[in-house]
């Protein structure tokens, strides 16, 4: 994976803010577009090619966005997963091959994680409403926390179904879909012929070539002072994702209520500000970033230590960052702390 060191970190952050301030480079020959969609904000933004449909190709990625929603969302009772939450307790429920490969997918990462990444910690995360700043209850919780255990998803290839073992299991795809449907936007992109393209669902990214002959520059935001950058990565070919304490959260008797949920104890995880990792797919990156936001520091780098062509930049709970291995530059190797 293209990455530059971390040496010249500062001189990236500098032309991000920049960037940030400037906008990019003017001109007819880049297509860009915005929409809230999922929850979050999606951008595509690509250099336009030699007689290429621009509009077509950009509405097919928002299209395809719309569509993914429209099929994962936990919000709205028509949408394949509500379906599953329904029914699988019941039965085996037959489901698309999307949703199935998605919840494989999920599956090996919580193998990987030992269970830090689990979508059914929306056996007790549905219960969070961040808006309305409601969080369960101890007793609400202790009720709940056995049915999160992605264990009790069964998985059939063969009937390509999906069954709960016990009921009161729930499932939220949050920690994972985005990535997806920014790897479906990437592919279309693709097939329309981009070759220097991004698309862009609130922290998830994935970028296609270059920036035309220069990298894009991807900022990592202060977690506690929105608008500014503490590092930027001129990356191309990659994909990123943050997860971080501060997207949806409220502060109760002191502490901060987000929505990641450590699968543990049912309530935020606690130890980092923002996990933000690289990788060649934003599928991997997106659940990557909420694993290792739940892992915390130290188990999290080291899961991303043992990753090939992964890496991660974290922002601990003092503010310090902290970097995979894979970033270090070669001096400040083994086992120094990155400082900043
Ligand atoms: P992200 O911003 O990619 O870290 O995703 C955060 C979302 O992941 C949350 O809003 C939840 O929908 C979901 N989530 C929270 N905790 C977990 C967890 N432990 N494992 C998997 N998904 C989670
Ligand atoms: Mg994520």
């Amino acid at each position: 994976m293209p990455f530059f060191p971390v040496a010249v970190r500062r001189l990236a952050a500098l032309s991000t803010l920049a960037l940030l301030a400037a906008g990019s480079p003017a001109g007819a020959d880049w297509h860009r577009d915005a929409r809230d969609i999922m929850g979050t904000r999606i951008t595509v933004e690509f250099w336009i090619e030699p007689g290429m449909n621009a509009p077509r190709c950009g509405d097919a990625v928002m299209a395809e966005m719309r569509r993914i929603d429209a099929a994962m969302s936990p919000f709205r009772d028509d949408s394949e997963l509500s379906r599953v939450n329904r029914e699988a307790a019941d039965r085996p429920v037959p489901v698309s091959a999307e949703l199935f490969d998605l919840l494989e997918r999920a599956r090996q990462i919580s193998v990987l994680s030992g269970g830090a990444f689990d979508v059914t910690f929306a056996s007790v995360g549905y219960l969070y409403d961040y808006r309305q700043r409601r969080q369960p209850s101890e007793k609400e919780i202790s009720r709940r926390l056995d049915r999160i255990d992605y264990r009790l998803i069964e998985l059939d290839p063969q009937a390509r179904t999906v069954r709960f073992a016990k009921p009161g299991v729930r499932i939220d795809l949050g920690g994972i879909a985005k990535g997806h449907a920014v790897d479906r936007g990437i592919r279309i992109l693709r097939d329309c012929g981009v070759r220097s393209g991004l698309v862009t669902a609130g922290g998830d990214s994935r970028i296609l070539g270059d920036r035309h002959r220069r990298p894009w520059m991807i900022g990592i935001r202060d977690p506690r002072q929105r608008d500014h950058v503490v590092v930027a990565l001129p990356l191309s070919d990659t994909a990123v994702s943050t997860s971080g304490d501060y997207e949806r959260f409220f502060i109760a008797n002191g502490e901060r209520v987000h929505h990641i949920i450590h699968p543990g104890t049912g309530r935020s995880a606690r130890g980092v500000r923002s996990a933000t990792v690289l990788g060649p797919d934003a599928t991997t990156t997106d659940a990557l970033s909420t694993t290792v936001f739940v892992l915390g520091t130290q188990r999290g780098l080291a899961l991303i230590d043992r990753l090939p062509g992964i890496d991660a930049v974290l922002i601990d709970a003092n503010g310090r960052l902290q970097y995979s291995s894979g970033l270090m530059p070669p001096a400040a190797k083994p086992g120094k702390p990155a400082q900043d």
